[in-house]
């Protein structure tokens, strides 16, 4: 099973294609920029709790047989929010101050 690639941000949708330095992703996946991650979310995924690392960027090249962006591509399915913004608000303001490690 690969690395998901999905294709935006969850919270502002802009475009996360697989080589952007820009995309974070929580353990399960969930994709966001690193502006909401920083701004929005406070390193606090907004569907599980956790915190957010920067996505491993995919080779473009495929140095090892059947592994590229080509043989495995990105999803191309769009991803949006689950809860409400103001709701996510308040669940980063609730859990922001706990480290990642202790959620
Ligand atoms: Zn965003
Ligand atoms: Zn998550």
């Amino acid at each position: 099973m690969a690395l998901q690639l999905r294709p935006n941000c969850e919270y502002c949708d802009r475009d996360l294609p697989p080589e952007s330095t820009e995309a974070r992703i929580c353990s399960y996946e969930c994709t966001f920029c690193a502006d909401c991650v920083e701004t929005k979310l406070h390193n606090v995924c907004p569907n599980c709790g956790g915190g957010f690392v920067p996505r491993p960027i995919r080779p473009m090249k495929e140095w090892r047989p059947g592994l590229s962006v080509a043989k495995r591509p990105a999803s191309t399915k769009r991803v949006h929010l689950s809860y409400p913004v103001e709701e996510i608000a308040q669940h980063s303001a609730r859990l922001k101050d706990i480290p990642p490690e202790k959620r």
